[in-house]
């Protein structure tokens, strides 16, 4: 049909993204033999798990007493008890050998006097099904644990014989007509090309969809591509209404400070210049939990207490704090502020907004990572071919809420097990099945009709909606008037990606038409975000809703399911995974201990 000229290319397996779980994967489909690809919009390195710093969990009780029962005890009650308990154990279980992998994959991690992995404590993370004292759980490379991961696997991945397809962006998926994925279209984006890719399995690793707020501490490279090439085969996104914040983002940039800059005094103000944490929470004051600050500064900024012109955010304060303090305790945060913010923070306050900060929902997948499309018979049946890791993914191991450094670990986890999987299932023997024309047809329409868009609003001021849309009404603060005002709001946003206007028609390093491409992949996510929290009559972990305060575990304990189509969202939902894979007598987890209660720290 087109005026495109297509490169093919056949492999068994294609994976997308690059980042720490694209890369396991990657590298664990070349160990097993299988012809693998790894097509990445940014080069690999370069992908947002290089900014982790905190470092990643596994229960290798290096520095005192820990087990895989108590992570995966950690872990249920840290999902506010909407994981999926299989995938829960499957990860607490399976991080000790993930991470011992890591390590002799080359991964530099910090060290003990003893020459043992250092482990560092982490929110969360406790002894003795949460009776005892916190644990050390969380390994590190100093405080660029992200990083050391990328590197190692990138390496190692080469040296496996994987090929990379970089700066390729991944534009849609192609399906059989019965709805097999056969493999995904890419546009090549130095030299204008397309290439459809023809594999046997493909992996979605893509990573999370922080840029459809107006501040997230993520990379602006993360737009949920993965989850809205999902979307538009109509295929349903899951627990899409979680999404974690961070009290304190700088506002614009989104970059993360720290909560150490907390730690050490700062403190947070309103336009009057009142310390307003001391009326909300009069004992922790400004270290009242992640959750509670970013709602009460959310409330400042709506009831028209925020700062600067637009009285849309909130300062933290650190100019009291002696300069040594400063330059000796967080000299990072210090050059933070001066380059994302302008500001010298020995001088004057730092501009605060609570930041998105990772997205527990995602496309559904049992621990095998294959992808879920489930049925009225099957809430498990699999979408055959496709599978997704990472952010991208909702094992479901997260649940309502993730706990700090259970996010690494997932990435290696998982990435591990759909290599594992694809082993069993991906015949290197066979041939790959024909590309189905009209599916491969429909992708190139899409890039197609994106190209030469040319309606009446940028992209650039069509985001601008949408970020601020959902920042307004779907982020900390949520009520039934502001989450279905913010529904009818954003079902107009969507609708405008009809109306959009691309000014650059060419095919060579195109940016205009690369963020429309990701303004259309972002939309979904938003979409489904919003109406699922609207539909969801509870409080559950980061879902806090102002109308109903209390978890519902009787009506509640279960899965939403959205499926996308424009501006257009359908809901179901699916059973939580109750059953974990091994019971007590076979060395599993006593089921008492992982029962439902209320969820305080
Ligand atoms: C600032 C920050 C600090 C964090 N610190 C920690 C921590 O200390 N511990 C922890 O456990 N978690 C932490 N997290 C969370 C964790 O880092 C992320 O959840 C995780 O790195 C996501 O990894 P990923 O592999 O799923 O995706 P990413 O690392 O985001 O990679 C996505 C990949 O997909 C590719 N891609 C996307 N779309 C396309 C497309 N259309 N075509 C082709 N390729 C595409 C990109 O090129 C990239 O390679 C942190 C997150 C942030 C933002």
């Amino acid at each position: 049909m087109s005026a495109y000229e297509i490169t093919h290319h056949k492999y068994d397996v294609v994976v997308v993204g690059a980042g720490g779980a694209g890369l396991r994967a990657t590298l664990g489909m070349a160990e097993q033999g299988l012809k693998t690809a790894c097509v990445t919009k940014v080069f690999p390195t370069r992908s947002h798990t290089v900014a982790a710093q905190g470092g990643i969990a596994a229960s290798l009780g290096n520095m005192g007493p820990d087990s895989w029962h108590w992570h995966m005890y950690d872990t249920v009650k840290g999902s506010d008890w909407l994981g999926d308990t299989d995938a829960m154990e499957y990860l607490a279980r399976e991080a000790p050998k993930a991470v011992y992998e890591l390590e002799h994959y080359g991964v530099p991690f910090s060290r003990t006097e003893e020459g043992k992995i250092y482990q560092r404590p982490f929110g969360g993370h406790t002894t003795e099904f949460g009776e005892g004292p916190p644990v050390q759980r969380t390994a590190a490379a100093a405080d660029r644990t992200g990083h050391a991961i990328l590197h190692t696997l990138y390496g190692q991945s080469i040296k496996e014989d994987a090929q990379f397809f970089i700066e390729y962006f991944a534009t849609d998926l192609i399906m059989s007509e019965d709805g097999v994925c056969q493999g995904i279209l890419a546009w090549k984006l130095d030299d204008g090309t397309l290439h459809a890719f023809n594999a046997k399995m493909v992996v979605l690793a893509t990573g999370g969809y922080g840029r459809a707020y107006f501040s997230a501490t993520s990379a602006h490279t993360c737009t949920g591509d993965g989850n809205a090439m999902v979307a538009r085969q109509g295929l349903p996104l899951q627990d899409m209404e979680f999404v974690q914040f961070h009290p304190t983002g700088i506002y614009g940039s989104g970059c993360l400070i720290t909560e150490g800059a907390r730690g050490e005094g700062g403190y947070l103000t309103n336009s009057e210049g009142e310390r307003f944490m001391e009326r909300y929470a009069p004992t922790y004051k400004d270290l009242a939990s992640r959750d509670v600050v970013s709602r009460c500064m959310t409330i400042e900024i709506r009831e028209g207490r925020g700062v600067g012109p637009n009285k849309d955010h909130i300062s933290l304060h650190l100019n009291h704090l002696p300069p040594e303090t400063l330059a000796e305790r967080l000299p990072g945060i210090t050059e933070s502020a001066e380059i994302f913010a302008g500001v010298d923070l020995t001088k004057e306050p730092v501009p605060v907004l609570p930041t998105v900060h990772y997205n527990m929902g995602g496309i559904p997948t049992n621990y095998w990572g294959e992808v879920l499309n489930p049925t009225a018979d099957n809430p498990d049946a699999i979408a055959p071919g496709l599978m997704a890791v990472g952010e991208a993914g909702c094992a479901s191991v997260h649940g309502a809420n993730r706990l700090g450094s259970n996010s690494l670990i997932d990435l290696v986890v998982f990435g591990r097990a759909a290599a594992i999987k694809a082993g069993q299932v991906v015949d290197p023997a066979a041939p790959n099945p024909e590309l189905n024309q009209a599916s491969l047809d429909a992708a190139i329409a899409t890039f197609d009709k994106f190209r030469y868009a040319d309606g009446s609003v940028t992209t650039a001021d069509l985001r601008d909606e949408m970020q601020r849309t959902m920042q307004a009404d779907a982020a900390v603060f949520r009520t039934d008037k502001t989450l279905a005002e913010g529904v009818e709001k954003m079902k107009a946003v969507a609708a405008k990606l009809d109306d959009v206007k691309v000014t650059d028609r060419s095919l060579v390093w195109n940016t205009d038409l690369m963020e429309t491409l990701e303004l259309s992949n972002l939309m979904p996510n938003a979409m489904a975000t919003i109406v699922s929290a609207e539909a969801r009559k509870e409080s559950r972990g980061a879902h806090a809703h102002e109308d109903y305060p209390d978890r519902d575990d009787e009506n509640w304990r279960k899965h939403t399911l959205a499926v996308v189509d424009g501006p257009n969202v359908e809901l179901e939902y699916r059973p939580v995974h109750l059953d974990p894979l091994t019971v007590e007598d076979e060395g599993g987890i006593d089921l008492k201990k992982i029962a439902p209660k209320a969820r305080v720290y």
